[in-house]
């Protein structure tokens, strides 16, 4: 069979799409309040661009694309890009990571256009906090866009928590019960250092292991035998409960072992590694007219070059050229 694997053997069957690099707020951990230079709006991959990438990448064995960014949802012709990915047979899967702002008025649209499933961020239920740490954002409207996006038939929905300690450390297990109850599934992500914020990445970092310690002061947690293993979480069963909870733990449990992903920057760049720099460029092959087989091509030579591992540490970043993670997409 045509399958795309690395001089490991790790099967590559998901592609990660940052179909922007803006995005509409500035989490702390994620981009710097200002500064940050953006892709203009021409520079971009299109729908059908993407559609070629995606293509080309479930002829070798991606069966899921995720749609990232930078924040999806400011772009006007984000069901347009839906819309291409679930045109393509193979493609079983395409979930969608946003903020949640503006997810109610699409949650419908994208759920049509072919939008499996989503992943939203939320790092605090107190208003002022969440405002604090996403610099500006309103916890009521991302709260109405995931009741949205659950009516609307995606599932599961996951909620995406960085843990930051001294700002949502204290609200762990209220978070939990929200996404419990509300049958989220929910992730505590320990923060990952990126040159904004190596300067205080240090402070904020709370290993998961003191997340779930917290969190089994009140549900009692057993490792999950149903939760799939090939994505970087760590899933529990929750007694009582039908959701999940699971924990991402760059730092402090490297599951570089199990990586069955690459990324496609917001300027088209075919990147191997979160934090690996290499980046080989796919949208000049495709306007230079190299089509799917171009992509192809270019997708089985790159693969060579995805590293073994990242070489991340407390306040130690790895990759010289991330500066914000909207610019890959998480
Ligand atoms: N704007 C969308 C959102 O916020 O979900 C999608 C893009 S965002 C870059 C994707 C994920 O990356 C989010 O869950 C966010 O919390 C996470 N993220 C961003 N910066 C991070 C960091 N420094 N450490 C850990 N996770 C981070
Ligand atoms: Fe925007 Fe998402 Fe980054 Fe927050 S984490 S600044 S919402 S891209």
């Amino acid at each position: 069979m045509n399958t795309l694997a690395d001089s490991l053997g790790r099967r590559i069957t998901y592609l990660r799409v940052s179909v922007v690099d803006s995005c509409n707020l500035r989490c702390v951990y994620c981009m710097p309040s200002k500064g940050i230079r953006f892709t203009k709006r021409t520079e971009l991959m299109s729908p059908e661009e993407i559609g070629i990438i995606a293509k080309a990448a479930s002829s070798l064995g991606t069966r899921v694309v995720r749609i990232t960014g930078g924040e999806p949802l400011t772009r006007p012709d984000v069901a347009d890009i839906a819309s291409e990915l679930s045109a393509i047979p193979a493609i079983e899967d395409i979930p969608l990571s946003t903020n949640g702002i503006f997810l109610k008025d699409h949650a419908w649209d994208l759920a049509d256009a072919g939008v499996t499933r989503v992943n939203v961020s939320i790092d605090s239920l107190n208003p002022d906090r969440f405002r604090e740490i996403t610099r500006g954002g309103e916890l009521s409207r991302v709260i109405e866009g995931v009741r949205t996006a659950a009516d609307a038939g995606m599932r599961p929905v996951k909620i995406n928590t960085v843990l930051m300690k001294g700002v949502n450390d204290r609200e762990l297990v209220e978070l939990a019960r929200f996404a419990l109850e509300n049958s989220y599934t929910i992730r505590f992500i320990e923060m990952m250092p990126l040159s904004s914020n190596v300067s205080f990445q240090p402070g904020l970092f709370l290993p998961a292991a003191l997340a779930r310690r917290e969190i089994e002061r009140q549900f009692r947690l057993t490792p999950s035998t149903q939760a799939q293993r090939n994505g970087p979480a760590v899933y529990y069963d929750v007694d009582g409960y039908e959701s999940k909870i699971g924990f991402i733990t760059p730092l402090s449990g490297n599951f570089c072992e199990r990586c069955n992903r690459v990324r496609i920057t917001s300027k088209g760049k075919l990147r191997m590694c979160l934090f690996g720099d290499d980046m080989f460029d796919l949208l000049s092959v495709i306007r230079q007219g190299g089509g799917v087989e171009g992509v192809s091509a270019m997708l089985r030579e790159c693969i060579r070059w995805k590293p073994d591992m990242h070489h991340l540490g407390i306040g130690r970043t790895s990759s010289a050229t991330l500066e914000a993670m909207s610019q890959i997409g998480g």
